[in-house]
Formats: structure tokens, sequence, C-alpha cells
């Protein structure tokens, strides 16, 4: 549990409003050690592949739509999860695809629970304050879906750790994930905290 790790990547708008250094800040100074970090274009096979690691994601991601268009009292624009599914990945790898984005792996106790705190609820309109999507986005699925375009909400973070297990393959290959000691562990981990006093 101590070593869990998670994917976090800095979504094109994230890195667009120079947010690379502070979103970075708020990982490290929670006291998780970056082991994998990586500057690219990500490839339409490859968005797509990261979204339907679950392959319930199209259907879920499909129904959630359907209920947020249902309690606005708004018709959905279908009312096949699976074909509303398609249109959030359709508007969601053409957001991913159009500029860099920074993907990293990111180690330490809890850290799927951990980064998924840090980074806020997935509509920035409710992510609460203090976390990166409340902070540093106005956004929402009513504003995003009128001009067909994906919800701009800075960062993507694995939802669970099977899903981060997956994800993390598909981004990176085992030898650039890094095993290194970070000084700072043997404070957030040690038992007896013996070594300290001289
Ligand atoms: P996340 O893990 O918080 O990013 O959220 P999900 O895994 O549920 O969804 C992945 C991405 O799909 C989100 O970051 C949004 O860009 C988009 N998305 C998720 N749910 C909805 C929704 O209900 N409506 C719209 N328009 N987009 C959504
Ligand atoms: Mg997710």
């Amino acid at each position: 549990m101590k070593k869990e790790k998670t994917l976090l990547i800095i979504k094109p708008d994230g890195v667009e409003r120079s947010l690379i250094g502070q979103i970075i800040k708020r990982h490290e100074r929670v006291g998780l050690k970056l082991v994998a970090l990586k500057f690219l274009v990500p490839t339409v096979e490859m968005i797509e592949s990261h979204y339907t690691v679950d392959p319930e994601w199209l259907r879920k991601v499909g129904q959630k739509t359907i209920d947020g268009y249902r309690a606005k009292n708004i018709l959905p624009p279908s009312e096949d999860p699976v074909e509303n599914g398609k249109n959030v990945l359709r508007r969601l790898t053409k957001y991913m695809k159009s500029g860099p984005v920074v993907a990293m792996v990111w180690q330490g106790a809890h850290s799927v629970g951990i980064v998924r705190k840090i980074v806020g609820g997935t509509e920035p309109l409710n992510s609460d304050v203090g976390t990166i999507r409340g902070d540093f986005v106005t956004d929402s699925y009513i504003i995003s879906g009128a001009d067909d375009r994906a919800v701009r909400n800075v960062v993507h973070a694995s939802g669970s750790v099977e899903e981060a297990e997956k994800e993390i393959k598909l981004w990176f290959g085992s030898k650039e994930i890094l095993n290194y000691r970070l000084i700072q562990e043997e404070v957030l981990y040690d038992v007896n905290l013996d070594g300290i006093l001289e």
C-alpha cells in the first residue's frame, strides 16, 4: 500500500495555462514520490485505449451524461448510454490530442485516493475549492456540451488501483518507472523515527 502507484496527466489546457509547476508542487508537498514523467502529444490510438481500459467506461460515462441532462430537465442527445459515451470520447479525443500533455506516475501510501482528492471532482463547476479542478477552472458540462467540446478540467487521475495499473502500463514501459530512494520517505514511513537525534 505504501508503494501504490497512480497515473496523473496534465491535459493540454493545463500545459497551455502554464500550470505544470503548480500541479507537480501540489503532489510533491503532500509527500508523494514522482517515479515516471514524460512530455508528449498523445495519438488518437493512445487516447482511445486510455479511456476504454475499463470496457464499461463508455456505458457508465454515457449513462452519467443522460442523468446529468435529466437532472437539468434537458432532453439528452440520445437515450442510448453507449451512444452518449462515444460522443464524450469523440470530444475527449479532440481535446487530448490538441497539444502536449505531461504524463506522470506518483507513488506513495494511498496514492490513488490522495491524488483524486488533490485533483477534485470531474466537473470544475462542482469541484471543491482547494483542489486543482476547483482552483484553476470555471468550466461546466452545460457550457462545454453547448459548444460540442470536452469539459476542460486540466488533469486526469486514475480512479482506482486497478485502473491505475492498466493505465500506467499503457503510458509507460517498465524501464521508464524508476526505483529510487527519496530521503523524506524515511520520515513518512519509518516506524520508530530513529536516526534523527544525534
Ligand atoms: P474523471 O476520472 O474525474 O476524469 O472522470 P471520468 O473517468 O468519469 O470521465 C473521464 C472524462 O470524461 C472526464 O474528465 C470528462 O472530461 C469526461 N466526462 C465524464 N463525465 C462526463 C459527463 O457527465 N459529461 C461530459 N460532458 N463529460 C464527462
Ligand atoms: Mg476516470
